[in-house]
């Protein structure tokens, strides 16, 4: 019997895990994939304070894997199944089922798609939702980011490093990424921008060759390919949808955000949700950390208040 089960390990169960631990609460944490979640797979994180040194998504990722390992169990696992109810909670994973007095969800969230013929065909060859893990294929190829916010801006930048040229594809003239990585994408003479157009089709044969594109105030369609058919690369960076499935029905959900108040407190006791699995405004590695810290100090109250 764990005091905590913290269900996902990205920048919010981690620091739930962290904290917990340091409480010296029997504290697991079932990650399904890899430690440090969105993160991860994200080129550099800038503005999490202290990442100076190494600010690769993937550096920081480790740190924080590592600092949690000092405090609390870390198993790879991918749960399948939860019962909230009642003091004593279970947790079913592929492989174990545990149980705890206290959850703290922090399932985090994953891309979302564009939903358009041609991008499932064409998904991890020539289709990518991971700069940092497939820029290296793209290399000395014209590449296309889709998305107008944080993700894609700032992976658009990286990804310049490997393409030939790097086109930014927004659906609107404006960007809603923060001031600083929009000036760095305008400034960068390497990145070039589709405005106002949206990703109609993907098509190909073996890799990705056309990409029809819909101007949205005028409806003109244009196609875009190289005259010698070499391939190209998308990348697609159009914001996230909450990893929340299995918790369906069982807790109280606002398109897919697990609602808490502003302890992490969820409507069912002993039950707590952090991090972009939760319904919030500002979705940060740094206010995922910040919500991971909150949750555990009030499950640890939550544990003081009964008498096991
Ligand atoms: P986001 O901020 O939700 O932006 C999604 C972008 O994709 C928007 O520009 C949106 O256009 C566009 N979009 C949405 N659906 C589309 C569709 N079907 N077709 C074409 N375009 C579509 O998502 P994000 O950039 O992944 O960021 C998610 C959160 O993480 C944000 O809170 C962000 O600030 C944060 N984040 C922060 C950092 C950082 O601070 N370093 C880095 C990455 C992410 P519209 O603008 O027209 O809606």
């Amino acid at each position: 019997m764990y005091d905590i089960i913290v269900i996902g390990g990205g920048p919010a169960g981690l620091t739930a895990g962290l904290y917990a631990g340091r409480s010296k609460l029997k504290t697991l944490i079932i990650e399904k994939d890899v430690a440090g979640g969105q993160i991860s797979g994200t080129a550099f994180v800038e503005n999490y304070p202290g990442s100076i040194e190494n600010p690769t998504g993937m550096g920081l990722s480790e740190r924080m894997e590592e600092q949690a390992k000092k405090y609390a169990e870390v198993v790879f696992e991918n749960v399948k199944e939860v019962n909230l109810e009642g003091e004593v909670k279970t947790v079913k994973t592929d492989s174990n089922e545990y149980q705890a007095k206290v959850i703290i969800i922090s399932t985090g969230a994953k891309h979302r798609s564009l939903d358009v013929p041609g991008e499932k065909e064409f998904a991890n060859r020539g289709v990518s939702y991971c700069a940092t893990c497939d820029g290296p294929f793209y290399q000395g190829l014209d590449i296309y980011v889709v998305g107008g916010g944080d993700s894609a801006l700032e992976e658009a930048n990286y990804l310049t490093r490997y393409g030939k040229s790097v086109t930014i594809i927004h659906r609107r003239d404006e960007f809603r990424a923060s001031g600083v990585v929009v000036d760095n994408v305008k400034n960068n003479p390497k990145i070039k921008f589709e405005y106002d157009s949206v990703v109609k089709e993907i098509r190909g044969d073996k890799e990705v060759e056309e990409l029809v594109l819909e101007n949205v105030k005028t409806k003109e369609e244009k196609i875009i390919k190289n005259e010698d058919g070499s391939p190209i690369g998308v990348f697609v960076f159009i914001g996230n949808i909450a990893q929340t499935e299995i918790f369906e029905g069982k807790i109280k959900m606002e398109n897919g955000y697990i609602i808490t108040d502003e302890d992490m407190k969820t409507e069912i006791e002993g039950v707590f949700a952090v991090g972009d699995t939760r319904k919030k405004t500002v979705r940060q590695a740094v206010t995922a950390a910040s919500d991971g810290c909150i949750a555990a100090v009030f499950a640890n109250r939550y544990l003081e208040s009964k008498s096991w």
